[in-house]
């Protein structure tokens, strides 16, 4: 709203709604919509269960943008691909139709995965990318107090020839719950974020990974990129490439070497491809270890 980007004729205060608790229900965490990043963050049986929820979360922003940050405005904050934000460029996204100037512009931010010739923005947030390696689905509530629930590997749409469109969120629907299930995978997980300086900085790439292994042998893996697509990018043949296989650095190494298979970078990300295999590399070796 500051930089003119959206013109709300209404703004709808939630802060009175009763969307703040974090609780575990028959095992599965449920985070309300409006509890902030810091204290989900700092839950001890969330750092205990699902560690790759808070690293993701304290590797974001600042102490004081988490103190204030919540679920749902995380897992809806807008691309920060910089013509979006500056209304003197053109931008799909915000304008249809009018074309986009990162395509061949300045792209060294923007995806190599999921992008469309109308757009090529990245969902800058981490939490959404650890959310998706765990398996979690929203409960939406709409206005007449119906409530559905949506895998959140459905809940972002690719750009295609709508980039204005990002969710399957209806007019009139809110996000009230985040759900997560647990077991061995959620417990031995990871962030990894790699970005232009330590701190304050969104993600060039980040990795999600979740292991679970038993006897030596890898029963269950989930592999999420974040910083690359429209939305978390998951990683299902890396994945099935370690399935069923004994933890072996040679074994993880060679997965890993796939990450960046069926990108498409522009000009100045190309390097975000062997980043990719890097940083899943790192984040395979750390649980594996
Ligand atoms: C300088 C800066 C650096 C940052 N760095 C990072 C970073 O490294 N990593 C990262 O992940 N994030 C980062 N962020 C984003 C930040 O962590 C917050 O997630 C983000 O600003 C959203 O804040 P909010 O929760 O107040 O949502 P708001 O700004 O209030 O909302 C964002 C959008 O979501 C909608 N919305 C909010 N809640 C709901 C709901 N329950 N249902 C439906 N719609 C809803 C709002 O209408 C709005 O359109 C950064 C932010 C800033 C300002
Ligand atoms: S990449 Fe998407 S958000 Fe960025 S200028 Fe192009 S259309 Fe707009």
């Amino acid at each position: 709203m500051k930089n003119d980007v959206v013109a709300p004729t209404r703004l709808t205060d939630m802060e009175h709604l009763d969307l703040r608790r974090i609780s575990i229900v028959d095992g599965d965490l449920h985070l309300g919509a409006l509890a902030t990043m810091a204290e989900v963050a700092a839950h001890p049986e969330i750092i205990r269960e699902w560690p790759v929820i808070s690293q993701a979360l304290l590797l974001s922003a600042s102490p004081q943008v988490r103190n204030m940050g919540t679920m749902g405005g995380n897992l809806l904050q807008r691309t920060r691909c910089g013509y979006f934000r500056d209304v003197g460029f053109n931008c799909n996204k915000r304008l249809p139709g009018s074309g986009c100037p990162a395509l061949l512009g300045d792209n060294r931010d923007l995806a190599i995965f999921g992008g469309s010739p109308q757009c090529i923005a990245t969902h800058p947030s981490d939490l959404p990318v650890a959310l998706m390696a765990l398996d979690a689905l929203l409960v939406l509530v709409a206005l007449d107090g119906g409530t559905r629930r949506v895998p959140l590997a459905q809940f972002y749409r690719l750009p295609g020839t709508a980039p204005d469109i990002e969710t399957v969120l209806q007019p009139g629907e809110m996000i009230s719950k985040v759900v997560v299930p647990s077991g061995p995978h959620a417990r031995n997980s990871v962030y990894v974020k790699v970005r232009d300086r330590t701190s304050f900085a969104f993600a060039l790439v980040a990795s999600a990974v979740c292991l679970a292994v038993t006897d030596g042998v890898i029963r269950d893996v989930r592999i999420v990129l974040g910083g690359v697509g429209p939305m978390p990018w998951r990683l299902p043949e890396v994945e099935a490439s370690l399935r069923g296989r004994r933890v072996d650095p040679e074994v993880v190494a060679t997965a890993a070497a796939k990450a960046g298979d069926g990108a498409t970078a522009t000009r100045f990300n190309k390097f975000k491809i062997e980043l990719a295999r890097r940083t899943v590399l790192r984040a395979l070796q750390t649980v594996a270890s």
